[in-house]
């Protein structure tokens, strides 16, 4: 194994040397698109493109469907005893370890993010997430009923959906396709990923890793692509069972279309988000500036979960900001992902870039002040930067506060009282996350209960777990990632009733 690189020079020769795999994997080998199309994948750090891409389409879908498809009914991988599922699993999760810092580099070229948290945070919980579930592989029993009579019985028995379809966005590639692949195979189902087109690179390489830790060929296909193109012959496909779905709000919907139109396949959905964060007047102002400013720039702010309103008690708003502002400045640099000291760094493209400095311009237009940041920064790199922004003194009837902008930009609105907290923090048509900032227990309570989110955090923030579910309400979506109850997803129950008189 090579020495892990010390310095930006030396990641950049590695970067260098790498030559990514662009190829789709399909029933356990690399191949181009049927269509012989590729389209180039240009890296947010600098501009500069860094492999070539198969440009997935309806062809290859049907090539990834029928592989695994064929492994399901075979039983090759769906009746493999518990022991053996679960020797296969952990073995994948170790491959991904070590090879971590050929996949994080990947990870960082194809989408920005700091290296440092490409390694420490990205890969790691990808491995470990497999892990985590391939250690349920002998947890999991079956029900008898209570329902028969003495000479009969009734079972009750959990068995996969058959083919999955698992289609996941760009900030946080390898973890939410490990928060799906993990349950999904451990359930005895076949899969098909489709990445999204801005990061292809470290799925495909986790479809290798797969093959050769056991998990026998065309049981994990990996298909990149367009979304419009491999994206939606995936969900329109009708031998897939469930599509697996984390994206946009407005794409989450196009699935239930899909769905509708095709098989009746099940969806579960993980979409946007715009998370409050509620600060009272009471709340130790410190703990909180520093979670949402870690909450708002950690992965450029592109995290469907990021605190992006802060609804703030009125008495404290402009004493908070001035202490977000200070925890970004001394903690939270931004710079090129292969610097050390880089927190923050390049957001996923050129037009993203556009789109969220755009929402900056809107912002201004309608009449919320900026406080720190809101220009391109490190354009000398031919890379995607942003500022860390924050945009006060706004309203939550304003663009900036209703619509996912999802970068480095929190919003921040004043509020009276509790009630009228309350009903700001509902007043969007998301609900993933949210947190309450107060040392009145009772409030927090109150307002735990009555915020609308998958999550909600009480003096504190983005502190998870692969042992909690995490998902959205309203149109954040349905279906939960992570926990336990994940796998349930990916199985349904079968009643099996025997006489045996
Ligand atoms: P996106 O919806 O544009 O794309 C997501 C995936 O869907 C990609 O693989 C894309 O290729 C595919 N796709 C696009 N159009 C399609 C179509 N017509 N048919 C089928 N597939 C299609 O989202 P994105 O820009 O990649 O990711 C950012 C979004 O993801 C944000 O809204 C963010 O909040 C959300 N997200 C949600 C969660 C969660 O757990 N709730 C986690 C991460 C990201």
């Amino acid at each position: 194994m090579l020495d892990r690189p010390n310095s930006k020079a030396a990641w950049l020769a590695r970067a260098a040397a790498l030559k990514p795999e662009g190829r789709a994997f399909i029933d356990g080998r690399y191949v181009a698109a049927a269509s012989g199309e590729t389209f180039a994948r240009v890296s947010p750090i600098d501009g500069r493109v860094i492999a070539e891409i198969a440009s997935g389409d309806a062809a290859d879908i049907d090539r990834a469907v029928a592989a695994a498809r064929r492994t399901f009914e075979a039983g090759i991988w769906r009746d493999a005893d518990a022991a053996t599922k679960k020797k296969v699993l952990l073995r994948f999760s170790e491959l991904v370890r070590e090879h971590t810092d050929e996949i994080a580099l990947l990870e960082t070229l194809d989408v920005g993010k700091p290296i440092a948290n490409s390694l420490a945070v990205d890969v790691p919980f990808c491995a470990n997430c497999l892990q985590y579930y391939a250690e349920f592989a002998d947890k999991i029993f079956d029900e008898i009923a209570p329902a028969a009579g003495p000479d009969e019985l009734a079972l009750v028995r959990k068995e996969p959906l058959g083919v999955i379809g698992a289609i996941v966005p760009w900030n946080y590639p390898l973890i939410i396709a490990a928060w799906k692949i993990g349950p999904a195979l451990l359930a005895g189902n076949s899969v098909v990923l489709k990445p999204a087109e801005q990061s292809s690179l470290a799925s495909l390489l986790l479809g290798r890793l797969a093959v050769e830790a056991g998990l026998p060929e065309g049981v994990l296909n990996v298909v990149p692509g367009l979304g419009e193109k491999a994206g939606k012959a995936l969900a329109l496909h009708g031998d897939v069972d469930m599509v697996s779905f984390t994206g946009s709000t407005e794409v989450g919907k196009l699935m239930l279309t899909y769905a509708g139109q095709s098989n009746m396949k099940r969806v579960s959905l993980e979409c946007g988000g715009k998370s409050p964060h509620v600060v009272a007047a009471d709340a130790d102002l410190s703990k909180a500036a520093e979670a949402i400013a870690w909450g708002i720039y950690y992965n450029q702010g592109e995290t469907c979960h990021a605190g992006s309103r802060v609804i703030a008690h009125e008495s404290i708003r402009a004493e908070l900001v001035a202490a977000i502002a200070e925890v970004q400045r001394t903690q939270i640099p931004l710079g090129h992902p292969f610097e050390a000291s880089s927190q923050l760094s390049a957001v996923i493209e050129k037009g993203h870039m556009e789109r969220v400095l755009g929402y900056i311009d809107l912002g201004v237009k309608e009449g919320a002040k900026i406080a720190l940041g809101g220009k391109r920064a490190l354009a000398e790199t031919g890379g995607f930067y942003i500022e860390p922004t924050i945009l006060d003194e706004a309203r939550n009837d304003m663009r900036i506060a209703q619509e996912e902008i999802f970068g480095p930009v929190v919003v921040v609105i004043p509020y009276k009282d509790e009630a009228e907290a309350i009903r700001l923090a509902n007043d969007t048509i998301y609900g993933l996350g949210a947190a309450v900032w107060t040392n009145d227990m009772r409030a927090a309570h109150r307002m735990s209960r009555a915020i609308k989110a998958g999550t909600v955090w009480v003096n504190t923030f983005d502190r998870s777990s692969l042992t909690t579910p995490f998902g959205g309400f309203k149109q954040s979506g349905f279906g939960r990632d992570r926990s336990p109850h994940a796998i349930d997803k990916y199985m349904d129950y079968k009643t099996v009733w025997i006489d045996y008189r």
